[in-house]
C-alpha cells in the first residue's frame, strides 16, 4: 500500500509517493504528466479532468471549471451542464482522478495526506478533508504548503540544511510565505502569512490587459477577452520568463511585448509580496540576514522579476528545488510516510524519514464574543477574546474562563470567531459558528462558564462550551454546510 503526497493547487495538481529507499518520487497521471490542471470539462456523460479541460476553461460557452480552490469553504457553487455543484464536490471530483491516475502507477493508496495553503481558512480545511474522503482517499492529515515544502527541502538537504529558511511559494491562486526553522530533518514553523488570491492566473490577467491597451494604441481597436484569452497571455507569460520580448499574433495583426512592460503591470503584486515576506520575518523575530536561504515553491517563482523581489527582499539569491512545480507534493508524501502507520513502511523506508519531525502553528486567531461584563449594563459592549492566537504550536488546547452576566441567566450566545490580526472589534473578525448553551434556572449571574478551542494535528478545530456549574456543555461543529457534501450527486459522474 502506498502513501499519497497530494498538491491539490488552485491551477495544477501533483501526486508523489515515496519509493522503496524512503526517496519522495512524482507520480505521473495517465497521459504521462507529472502535474494535472485542475480543470474539469461537464461534457455530457463523460466528465474529463485536466488538460483537455484546461484547453477549454476560457472558451466562450464550454461547460469547463478551474480555480474552484479558491471557493474552498464558501457558500459558491457552479452551475454546470444541468448540475448544481460545490466547490467541495469539484476538488472531490479531481481527487478521485488523481487517486485513479496514481493508482493505476504504483498500485493502491493506504494513506494519502493532501496540502492546503497556510493561511487558507478553518471551512476551507474542513472542506478539503471532506472532499478527500469523499473521493475514497484514506486522509487523516493534512499538511499546509509551505511546511511540506520545507519538509522536502529538509530531506533533501539533509544534515546539511541547518538553521532559518524562508519558503516562498507562488503559484497559480495563492501565495504563502513561511519562515522555517530547519535543524536536519526537524522543521519547525516559525510564522507563516500569504495571500489567498494572489498568483499566475492575476499575472496572465494582467498581461491580458496589457495587450488589450497596446492594441488600442497601435491599431485604434478594442479587443476582447476572447480575442488574446487567458491561456495565450498564459503561453507569453512562461515565453516571457525566458525571453526579454515575444511577439503575439492577435486579430491578424502583430504585436510584440516585452519583459519590462510585463514587469510593470506585476509591480503592485510583487509590493504585496515584498510586504508580506516583511511581516513574516517580524512574526518570527527575524532580519533577512538571519535566514540562511530562501527556497522556492510554485511555478509563478520561475518570473525573473519575482526572483528579483526575493533576492532584494531577503538579500540572497533564492534556491528552486529539484523541480519547483513538485516540491510539495514530494513534501507531503514524506509528511504521509512520517505521520503514516509504521508497519506499512519497509526498514530501508523508516530508517529514511526516521528523523524527520515538524512542529507546525496556526495561521489564524480564533476567539469567542463576550460581553465587556463591567459595561453590561450601561453600554451592552461585545468583545472578542481571543482563544488561541496566530503562531500558537499545533497541536494544542486552550481553555478561557468567562462569567454569565445576568441574574437567572438561562442562555450564553456562543460563537467561534476567526481574524487574520488580534482584532478586539467584532466587526473585524468572521463569525464562523454560533450557537447556544442551555444554563440552568435561578443562578446569580458570574456563574463561571469556560471556553476550550483545540487546534489538531489534521489542522481543524475542535470547540467546546462549558457552565462548569451544571456540567452543561455545548459542543461545537465546525464542519461547514459546504463540507458536508453528499457523494450521490457526484457519483452520477464519471472521471476521465
Ligand atoms: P498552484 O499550486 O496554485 O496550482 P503552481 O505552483 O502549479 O500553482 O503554478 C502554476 C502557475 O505557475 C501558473 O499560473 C503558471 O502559469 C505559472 N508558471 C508556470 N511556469 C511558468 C513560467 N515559466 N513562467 C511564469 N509562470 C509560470
Ligand atoms: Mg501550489
Amino acid at each position: 500500500m502506498a502513501f499519497f503526497g497530494i498538491d491539490l493547487g488552485t491551477t495544477f495538481c501533483s501526486v508523489a509517493t515515496i519509493d522503496e529507499t524512503g526517496r519522495p518520487v512524482s507520480i505521473s497521471n495517465e497521459a504521462g504528466s507529472n502535474s494535472t490542471p485542475s480543470c474539469i470539462l461537464f461534457d455530457g456523460s463523460d466528465t474529463p479532468v485536466g488538460e483537455v479541460a484546461r484547453k477549454q476553461l476560457f472558451v466562450p460557452g464550454a461547460n469547463a471549471i478551474g480555480r474552484f480552490k479558491r471557493d474552498m469553504g464558501t457558500s459558491k457553487t457552479y452551475e454546470l451542464d444541468g448540475n448544481t455543484l460545490t466547490p467541495t464536490e469539484l476538488s472531490c471530483l479531481l481527487l478521485r482522478k488523481l487517486k485513479e491516475d496514481a493508482e493505476k502507477m504504483v498500485g493502491p493508496c493506504g494513506e494519502a495526506v493532501v496540502t492546503i495553503p497556510a493561511n487558507f481558512a478553518n471551512e476551507a480545511r474542513e472542506a478539503t478533508l471532506a472532499a478527500a474522503r469523499s473521493a475514497g482517499l484514506n486522509v487523516k492529515y493534512i499538511v499546509n504548503e509551505p511546511t511540506a515544502a520545507a519538509l522536502y527541502y529538509a530531506f533533501n538537504g539533509d544534515a546539511k540544511v541547518s538553521g532559518n529558511y524562508a519558503i516562498y511559494d507562488l503559484g497559480g491562486g495563492t501565495f504563502d510565505i513561511s519562515i522555517v526553522k530547519i535543524n536536519g530533518q526537524d522543521v519547525e514553523v516559525l510564522a507563516t502569512d500569504g495571500v489567498s488570491k494572489l498568483g499566475g492566473d492575476d499575472f496572465d490577467r494582467a498581461l491580458q490587459l496589457v495587450v488589450q491597451k497596446k492594441f488600442l494604441a497601435l491599431h485604434g481597436e478594442t479587443l476582447d477577452d476572447a480575442d488574446f484569452d487567458r491561456n495565450e497571455a498564459e503561453e507569453q507569460k512562461k515565453s516571457l520568463s525566458k525571453r526579454d520580448s515575444v511577439k503575439a499574433r492577435v486579430n491578424r495583426k502583430n504585436i510584440e511585448l516585452t519583459r519590462s512592460e510585463f514587469e510593470e503591470a506585476l509591480s503592485s503584486f510583487i509590493a504585496q509580496t515584498e510586504m508580506l515576506c516583511e511581516s513574516a520575518l517580524e512574526q518570527a523575530g527575524l532580519e533577512p540576514s538571519d535566514i540562511e536561504a530562501v527556497f522556492l515553491a510554485g511555478g509563478s517563482t520561475r518570473i525573473p522579476l519575482v526572483k528579483e523581489s526575493v533576492k532584494r527582499t531577503f538579500n540572497k539569491e533564492p534556491i528552486a528545488g529539484a523541480n519547483v512545480d513538485f516540491v510539495v507534493s514530494l513534501g507531503a508524501a514524506l509528511y504521509a510516510a512520517h505521520k503514516g502507520d509504521p508497519s506499512k513502511l519497509s526498514s530501508a523506508q523508516r530508517n529514511s524519514i526516521e528523523k524527520m519531525s515538524v512542529e507546525e502553528r496556526t495561521s489564524k486567531y480564533f476567539g469567542t464574543l463576550s460581553m465587556d461584563s463591567e459595561n453590561a449594563r450601561s453600554e451592552s459592549r461585545l468583545s472578542n477574546s481571543i482563544i488561541i492566537p496566530k503562531g500558537e504550536v499545533i497541536p494544542c488546547e486552550i481553555t478561557k474562563s468567562f462569567s454569565t452576566i445576568q441574574d437567572g441567566q438561562t442562555a450564553v450566545n456562543c460563537k467561534v470567531t476567526e481574524s487574520g490580526t488580534p482584532e478586539t472589534d467584532p466587526r473585524f473578525v468572521k463569525i464562523i459558528w454560533e450557537g447556544e448553551l442551555e444554563l440552568p434556572p435561578g443562578r446569580d449571574a458570574g456563574q463561571e462558564v469556560t471556553v476550550t478551542f483545540g487546534y489538531d494535528d489534521n489542522q481543524t478545530m475542535n470547540c467546546r462550551f462549558l457552565d462548569v456549574g451544571s456540567k452543561k456543555e455545548t459542543v461545537v461543529d465546525l464542519s461547514p454546510g459546504s463540507a458536508k457534501m453528499d457523494s450521490s450527486n457526484i457519483d452520477k459522474f464519471t472521471v476521465e
